[in-house]
Protein backbone atom coordinates (compact mmCIF):
# COMPACT_ATOMS: atom_id res chain seq x y z
CA UNK A 1 0.00 0.00 0.00
CA UNK A 2 2.82 2.49 1.01
CA UNK A 3 4.60 1.31 -2.40
CA UNK A 4 1.30 2.29 -4.31
CA UNK A 5 0.81 5.70 -2.62
CA UNK A 6 4.13 6.53 -3.26
CA UNK A 7 3.88 5.82 -6.77
CA UNK A 8 0.50 7.54 -7.03
CA UNK A 9 2.69 10.61 -5.65
CA UNK A 10 5.14 9.92 -7.93
CA UNK A 11 2.88 9.97 -11.05
CA UNK A 12 1.40 12.87 -9.98
CA UNK A 13 4.54 14.71 -9.79
CA UNK A 14 5.68 13.12 -13.32
CA UNK A 15 2.13 14.76 -14.65
CA UNK A 16 2.70 17.83 -13.13
CA UNK A 17 6.01 18.40 -14.82
CA UNK A 18 5.11 17.20 -18.17
CA UNK A 19 2.24 19.41 -18.45
CA UNK A 20 2.42 22.13 -15.65
CA UNK A 21 -0.85 23.96 -14.75
CA UNK A 22 -1.70 26.64 -17.32
CA UNK A 23 -5.21 28.78 -18.02
CA UNK A 24 -6.64 27.44 -21.18
CA UNK A 25 -6.20 29.88 -23.72
CA UNK A 26 -9.00 31.71 -25.15
CA UNK A 27 -10.80 30.73 -28.38
CA UNK A 28 -9.98 32.39 -31.72
CA UNK A 29 -12.55 35.29 -32.59
CA UNK A 30 -14.15 34.83 -35.95
CA UNK A 31 -13.15 38.11 -37.99
CA UNK A 32 -15.14 39.03 -41.19
CA UNK A 33 -16.78 41.17 -43.59
CA UNK A 34 -18.88 43.69 -42.40
CA UNK A 35 -16.66 44.31 -38.82
CA UNK A 36 -14.90 46.87 -37.78
CA UNK A 37 -12.25 46.92 -34.87
CA UNK A 38 -9.13 46.59 -33.32
CA UNK A 39 -9.11 42.53 -34.26
CA UNK A 40 -9.83 43.71 -38.05
CA UNK A 41 -6.93 46.07 -37.77
CA UNK A 42 -4.57 43.42 -36.47
CA UNK A 43 -5.44 40.89 -39.12
CA UNK A 44 -5.18 43.52 -41.82
CA UNK A 45 -2.01 44.17 -40.47
CA UNK A 46 -0.83 40.88 -40.68
CA UNK A 47 -1.92 40.40 -44.16
CA UNK A 48 -0.28 44.02 -44.86
CA UNK A 49 3.34 41.66 -43.56
CA UNK A 50 2.17 38.90 -46.00
CA UNK A 51 2.46 41.39 -49.02
CA UNK A 52 -1.11 41.81 -49.48
CA UNK A 53 -1.54 45.78 -50.15
CA UNK A 54 -4.55 46.48 -48.25
CA UNK A 55 -5.61 49.59 -46.26
CA UNK A 56 -5.04 49.36 -42.58
CA UNK A 57 -8.37 50.71 -41.42
CA UNK A 58 -10.03 48.84 -38.65
CA UNK A 59 -12.87 48.11 -41.38
CA UNK A 60 -13.32 44.32 -43.03
CA UNK A 61 -14.52 45.42 -46.30
CA UNK A 62 -14.13 43.41 -50.14
CA UNK A 63 -10.48 43.94 -49.88
CA UNK A 64 -9.32 42.75 -46.93
CA UNK A 65 -11.63 39.44 -47.51
CA UNK A 66 -10.37 39.00 -50.86
CA UNK A 67 -7.39 39.06 -49.57
CA UNK A 68 -8.11 36.26 -46.73
CA UNK A 69 -9.18 34.38 -49.53
CA UNK A 70 -6.28 34.59 -51.48
CA UNK A 71 -3.96 33.64 -48.02
CA UNK A 72 -6.55 30.98 -47.49
CA UNK A 73 -6.28 29.43 -50.55
CA UNK A 74 -2.16 29.79 -50.50
CA UNK A 75 -2.11 28.16 -46.91
CA UNK A 76 -4.11 24.93 -48.19
CA UNK A 77 -7.31 26.32 -45.91
CA UNK A 78 -11.12 26.34 -46.99
CA UNK A 79 -11.43 29.82 -48.68
CA UNK A 80 -14.44 31.00 -46.82
CA UNK A 81 -12.79 34.69 -46.42
CA UNK A 82 -13.37 34.68 -42.24
CA UNK A 83 -10.26 34.69 -40.27
CA UNK A 84 -11.31 32.21 -37.57
CA UNK A 85 -9.70 29.43 -35.64
CA UNK A 86 -7.96 27.47 -38.75
CA UNK A 87 -6.92 30.93 -40.26
CA UNK A 88 -5.52 32.60 -37.55
CA UNK A 89 -2.60 30.34 -36.13
CA UNK A 90 -1.39 30.87 -39.82
CA UNK A 91 -1.54 33.82 -40.13
CA UNK A 92 0.33 35.11 -36.92
CA UNK A 93 3.65 35.94 -36.90
CA UNK A 94 6.36 35.50 -33.84
CA UNK A 95 7.90 39.25 -33.24
CA UNK A 96 10.25 40.48 -30.12
CA UNK A 97 12.24 43.13 -29.73
CA UNK A 98 14.31 44.65 -32.53
CA UNK A 99 11.67 43.77 -35.10
CA UNK A 100 10.51 46.36 -37.60
CA UNK A 101 7.45 45.33 -39.47
CA UNK A 102 3.51 45.44 -40.08
CA UNK A 103 3.70 42.25 -37.47
CA UNK A 104 4.61 44.60 -34.81
CA UNK A 105 1.78 46.67 -35.58
CA UNK A 106 -0.45 44.40 -35.46
CA UNK A 107 1.27 43.08 -31.88
CA UNK A 108 1.51 46.91 -30.31
CA UNK A 109 -2.31 46.96 -31.77
CA UNK A 110 -2.98 44.21 -29.40
CA UNK A 111 -1.73 45.25 -26.83
CA UNK A 112 -3.20 48.30 -26.20
CA UNK A 113 -6.23 46.87 -26.05
CA UNK A 114 -5.33 45.81 -22.66
CA UNK A 115 -4.34 49.65 -22.32
CA UNK A 116 -0.33 49.43 -22.56
CA UNK A 117 -0.44 53.03 -24.77
CA UNK A 118 2.18 52.29 -27.03
CA UNK A 119 2.37 54.08 -30.29
CA UNK A 120 1.80 51.81 -33.49
CA UNK A 121 5.04 52.22 -35.45
CA UNK A 122 6.15 48.97 -35.80
CA UNK A 123 9.34 49.18 -33.82
CA UNK A 124 9.51 46.84 -31.54
CA UNK A 125 11.71 48.57 -29.01
CA UNK A 126 11.97 48.43 -24.99
CA UNK A 127 8.32 49.77 -24.70
CA UNK A 128 6.75 47.29 -26.47
CA UNK A 129 8.81 44.60 -25.25
CA UNK A 130 8.11 45.88 -21.53
CA UNK A 131 4.42 45.86 -22.59
CA UNK A 132 4.56 42.23 -23.95
CA UNK A 133 6.08 41.07 -20.67
CA UNK A 134 3.53 42.80 -18.50
CA UNK A 135 1.10 41.26 -20.24
CA UNK A 136 2.41 37.91 -20.24
CA UNK A 137 3.07 37.84 -16.55
CA UNK A 138 -0.25 38.96 -15.87
CA UNK A 139 -1.65 36.09 -18.11
CA UNK A 140 0.22 33.19 -16.79
CA UNK A 141 2.23 32.89 -19.79
CA UNK A 142 5.76 32.53 -20.13
CA UNK A 143 7.14 36.34 -19.67
CA UNK A 144 9.59 36.09 -22.49
CA UNK A 145 8.90 39.18 -24.72
CA UNK A 146 8.11 36.78 -27.60
CA UNK A 147 4.52 37.62 -28.88
CA UNK A 148 4.45 33.60 -30.03
CA UNK A 149 1.52 31.59 -30.97
CA UNK A 150 0.23 31.43 -26.93
CA UNK A 151 0.60 35.09 -26.61
CA UNK A 152 -0.94 35.91 -29.87
CA UNK A 153 -4.13 33.89 -29.19
CA UNK A 154 -4.01 34.99 -25.46
CA UNK A 155 -4.28 39.04 -26.85
CA UNK A 156 -6.64 37.95 -30.06
CA UNK A 157 -8.92 36.15 -28.48
CA UNK A 158 -8.67 37.51 -25.21
CA UNK A 159 -11.48 40.47 -23.66
CA UNK A 160 -9.47 43.24 -22.27
CA UNK A 161 -10.96 43.22 -18.16
CA UNK A 162 -10.29 47.12 -17.55
CA UNK A 163 -12.55 48.15 -20.61
CA UNK A 164 -10.86 51.83 -20.25
CA UNK A 165 -9.70 52.16 -23.38
CA UNK A 166 -6.45 52.45 -24.99
CA UNK A 167 -3.98 55.48 -25.27
CA UNK A 168 -0.85 56.15 -26.71
CA UNK A 169 2.06 58.83 -26.50
CA UNK A 170 2.17 61.80 -28.93
CA UNK A 171 5.31 60.60 -30.06
CA UNK A 172 7.39 57.50 -30.79
CA UNK A 173 8.39 56.54 -27.75
CA UNK A 174 11.82 56.66 -28.78
CA UNK A 175 11.54 59.82 -30.06
CA UNK A 176 12.45 61.17 -26.65
CA UNK A 177 13.10 60.69 -23.11
CA UNK A 178 10.74 60.13 -20.38
CA UNK A 179 12.35 63.64 -18.86
CA UNK A 180 10.83 65.51 -21.52
CA UNK A 181 7.47 64.45 -20.84
CA UNK A 182 7.90 66.69 -17.12
CA UNK A 183 8.46 69.82 -18.55
CA UNK A 184 6.55 72.66 -17.75
CA UNK A 185 4.93 74.66 -20.63
CA UNK A 186 4.62 78.92 -20.95
CA UNK A 187 1.73 80.69 -19.19
CA UNK A 188 -0.67 78.39 -19.53
CA UNK A 189 -1.16 74.11 -18.85
CA UNK A 190 0.04 72.61 -22.11
CA UNK A 191 3.50 71.02 -22.89
CA UNK A 192 6.20 71.68 -25.73
CA UNK A 193 7.96 68.62 -26.95
CA UNK A 194 10.58 69.33 -28.93
CA UNK A 195 11.17 67.21 -31.94
CA UNK A 196 11.46 68.21 -35.78
CA UNK A 197 9.68 66.39 -38.27
CA UNK A 198 8.15 63.13 -36.75
CA UNK A 199 5.30 61.07 -36.60
CA UNK A 200 2.80 62.04 -34.44
CA UNK A 201 0.24 60.02 -32.79
CA UNK A 202 -3.49 59.91 -31.58
CA UNK A 203 -3.29 59.56 -27.75
CA UNK A 204 -6.50 58.26 -27.63
CA UNK A 205 -9.45 56.69 -29.48
CA UNK A 206 -12.44 59.35 -30.52
CA UNK A 207 -13.01 62.09 -33.06
CA UNK A 208 -9.63 64.24 -34.78
CA UNK A 209 -11.00 67.61 -36.13
CA UNK A 210 -8.30 69.81 -38.03
CA UNK A 211 -7.22 73.15 -36.74
CA UNK A 212 -5.39 75.70 -38.91
CA UNK A 213 -5.33 79.35 -37.56
CA UNK A 214 -2.50 81.40 -36.98
CA UNK A 215 -1.62 80.15 -33.38
CA UNK A 216 -1.85 76.81 -33.70
CA UNK A 217 -0.71 76.35 -37.29
CA UNK A 218 -1.81 73.45 -38.49
CA UNK A 219 -3.18 71.21 -35.51
CA UNK A 220 -5.44 68.64 -34.62
CA UNK A 221 -8.21 68.44 -31.95
CA UNK A 222 -8.84 64.87 -31.04
CA UNK A 223 -11.83 64.53 -28.91
CA UNK A 224 -13.34 61.42 -26.46
CA UNK A 225 -15.84 61.82 -24.08
CA UNK A 226 -16.18 65.96 -24.01
CA UNK A 227 -12.46 65.84 -23.68
CA UNK A 228 -9.91 67.84 -26.42
CA UNK A 229 -6.82 66.41 -26.79
CA UNK A 230 -5.22 69.07 -28.74
CA UNK A 231 -2.33 68.83 -31.16
CA UNK A 232 -0.04 72.39 -32.92
CA UNK A 233 2.19 73.45 -35.16
CA UNK A 234 2.17 69.96 -37.52
CA UNK A 235 4.11 70.05 -41.04
CA UNK A 236 0.87 68.38 -42.22
CA UNK A 237 -1.72 65.72 -41.79
CA UNK A 238 -2.59 62.12 -41.71
CA UNK A 239 -6.25 61.70 -41.03
CA UNK A 240 -9.23 63.86 -42.52
CA UNK A 241 -11.14 66.34 -40.83
CA UNK A 242 -13.72 64.51 -38.51
CA UNK A 243 -12.03 61.16 -39.18
CA UNK A 244 -12.47 58.59 -36.45
CA UNK A 245 -9.12 57.99 -35.53
CA UNK A 246 -7.29 54.91 -32.48
CA UNK A 247 -4.89 55.44 -30.17
CA UNK A 248 -1.49 55.23 -31.61
CA UNK A 249 -2.63 56.13 -35.09
CA UNK A 250 -0.78 58.16 -37.47
CA UNK A 251 -2.40 61.36 -37.66
CA UNK A 252 0.39 64.01 -38.83
CA UNK A 253 3.68 64.95 -38.92
CA UNK A 254 5.59 67.58 -36.83
CA UNK A 255 6.47 70.73 -37.24
CA UNK A 256 6.59 74.67 -37.01
CA UNK A 257 3.45 76.25 -38.06
CA UNK A 258 1.98 78.80 -36.39
CA UNK A 259 3.04 80.72 -33.59
CA UNK A 260 5.87 79.14 -32.88
CA UNK A 261 9.84 79.82 -32.54
CA UNK A 262 11.17 76.22 -33.62
CA UNK A 263 9.81 72.78 -34.47
CA UNK A 264 8.09 71.08 -31.85
CA UNK A 265 5.05 69.70 -30.92
CA UNK A 266 2.56 71.47 -28.35
CA UNK A 267 0.22 69.24 -26.68
CA UNK A 268 -2.30 70.63 -24.19
CA UNK A 269 -5.71 68.36 -22.98
CA UNK A 270 -8.70 71.22 -22.33
CA UNK A 271 -12.01 70.63 -21.11
CA UNK A 272 -15.24 72.61 -22.21
CA UNK A 273 -11.73 74.84 -22.94
CA UNK A 274 -10.32 74.83 -19.63
CA UNK A 275 -6.85 73.65 -19.95
CA UNK A 276 -5.48 70.64 -17.81
CA UNK A 277 -1.81 69.62 -17.49
CA UNK A 278 -0.64 67.19 -19.48
CA UNK A 279 2.03 65.80 -18.04
CA UNK A 280 0.62 63.39 -14.94
CA UNK A 281 -1.59 61.92 -18.33
CA UNK A 282 1.89 61.44 -20.52
CA UNK A 283 3.86 60.00 -18.21
CA UNK A 284 1.54 57.36 -16.82
CA UNK A 285 1.42 56.54 -20.88
CA UNK A 286 4.87 56.38 -20.76
CA UNK A 287 5.08 54.14 -17.82
CA UNK A 288 2.45 51.91 -19.04
CA UNK A 289 0.12 53.21 -16.56
CA UNK A 290 -3.26 53.78 -17.03
CA UNK A 291 -3.38 57.65 -17.36
CA UNK A 292 -5.42 59.50 -14.92
CA UNK A 293 -8.94 60.96 -15.62
CA UNK A 294 -8.32 64.45 -17.38
CA UNK A 295 -10.45 65.95 -14.86
CA UNK A 296 -8.74 65.11 -12.17
CA UNK A 297 -5.57 66.37 -13.57
CA UNK A 298 -4.29 69.86 -12.16
CA UNK A 299 -4.75 72.78 -13.30
CA UNK A 300 -1.58 74.74 -11.93
CA UNK A 301 1.39 73.68 -11.32
CA UNK A 302 2.76 72.88 -15.17
CA UNK A 303 3.90 76.39 -16.25
CA UNK A 304 5.80 79.65 -15.54
ZN1 LIG B 1 3.26 75.35 -26.50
Amino acid sequence: MRILVAGLIAFGVLIGLVSPAQAALPSWPNVKIGQTGDNVLTAQHLLRHRGYNIAADGDFGSGTQAAVKQFQTANGLSSDGEIGPNTWPKLIVSVQRGNNSEAVRAAQVQLNRYGYGLSVDGDFGGGTHNAAVAFQSSKGLEADGIVGPNTWQTLVGGTPSSGGGSYSLPLARSALPRSEYDDPHHDYPAIDLPVNTVPAYAAVTGTAYRINDSSCGYGLRIVKNGVDYIYCHFSGWSVANGAAVRAGDRVGTTGNTGNSTGPHLHFAIKISGTSYCPQNFLLAIYDGRTPPTPSSLPRTGCFY
